[in-house]
């Protein structure tokens, strides 16, 4: 790992979570078991579901005094790739928590759920965000472009034990790269009003994806000055759009819907 690499960043403000401070277990190289048309990572460094100890503990541990008094609502789990891939997530977890004492999110692409040693680094957390975009098994190489090995069912049977074990507040979030079908919408809904999840958010991509990878594009590089680097705007989903398949699913669910950019069919 390069010396200069800090395994914190931000704090970043996101609609979602409020001010949140950023945790990377991944490091310099982005890594993960998905490399999805979207990312904001850009095109993913090393594809792969084998997990390994990236950054250790105490590195973070050590990262974080420079952020100290935690001045952010949450500290978020995400960074240059797919947090559950760090074999050390539960320990940091526990460890950050302590520290901090600050509400801890993990954004995962539910591609390792199945493992129950991930799920119990994931009981840790106060909420996890779970990725959730192909309604169909079809869709999943489309959208996400999974290593060898991931598949769809594979991807829906570790979400419900999650569901089954996981006692914070599951989101499922889903990114929407073209209008849904009516097929979709109705699959769509048959699936989380199996799951249940506690909330659930679409997105369409508002950031663009770097043409080369760039470890800045672990925050919020939606802002042009912020991006001195090649990038590829991709196509949005309309707002309009958006909030039909968001209100049609609440009503058809009664799970809250959140969408893109900050909208929300939920008061609360
Ligand atoms: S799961 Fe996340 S980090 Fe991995 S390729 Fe998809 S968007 Fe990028």
């Amino acid at each position: 790992m390069s010396d200069d690499f800090i395994s914190v960043y931000g704090p970043v403000t996101s609609w979602r979570y409020g001010k949140s401070l950023g945790i990377d277990l991944i490091g310099p190289v982005s890594t993960c078991s998905f490399n999805c048309a979207y990312c904001q990572l850009g095109e993913i460094q090393v594809r792969t579901a084998q997990r390994q100890v990236f950054v250790p503990t105490e590195k973070v541990l050590e990262d974080l005094q420079a952020f100290a008094p935690w001045d952010v609502d949450v500290i978020t789990f995400s960074g240059n790739g797919e947090p559950t891939l760090a074999l050390n997530l539960e320990e940091a977890i526990v460890a950050v928590e302590q520290l901090t004492r600050k509400s801890i999110v993990v954004l995962t692409n539910a591609t390792l759920l199945g493992d129950l040693e991930v799920r119990q680094a994931l009981s840790k957390a106060d909420r996890v965000a779970a990725k959730f975009d192909a309604v169909f098994p079809a869709d999943l190489q489309r959208i996400d472009r999974p290593v060898f090995g991931i598949n769809w069912q594979s991807i829906w049977a570790g979400l419900q034990e999650l569901r089954q074990d996981y006692t914070g507040i599951l989101e499922i979030q889903t990114m929407l790269l073209s209008q849904w079908s009516e097929e979709q919408q109705a699959e769509y809904i048959r699936l989380m009003n199996l799951l249940r999840p506690d909330a659930i958010q679409l997105n369409t991509p508002t950031r663009p994806k770097p043409v080369t990878p760039h470890l800045e594009t672990r925050g919020n590089h939606s802002e042009a000055a912020s991006r001195p680097y090649e990038v590829r705007v991709l196509k949005q989903v309309p707002f309009e759009v958006l909030e039909k398949i968001a209100a049609r699913i609440q009503a058809e669910t009664h799970i809250p819907v959140r969408f893109t950019p900050t909208r929300s069919h939920v008061s609360r």
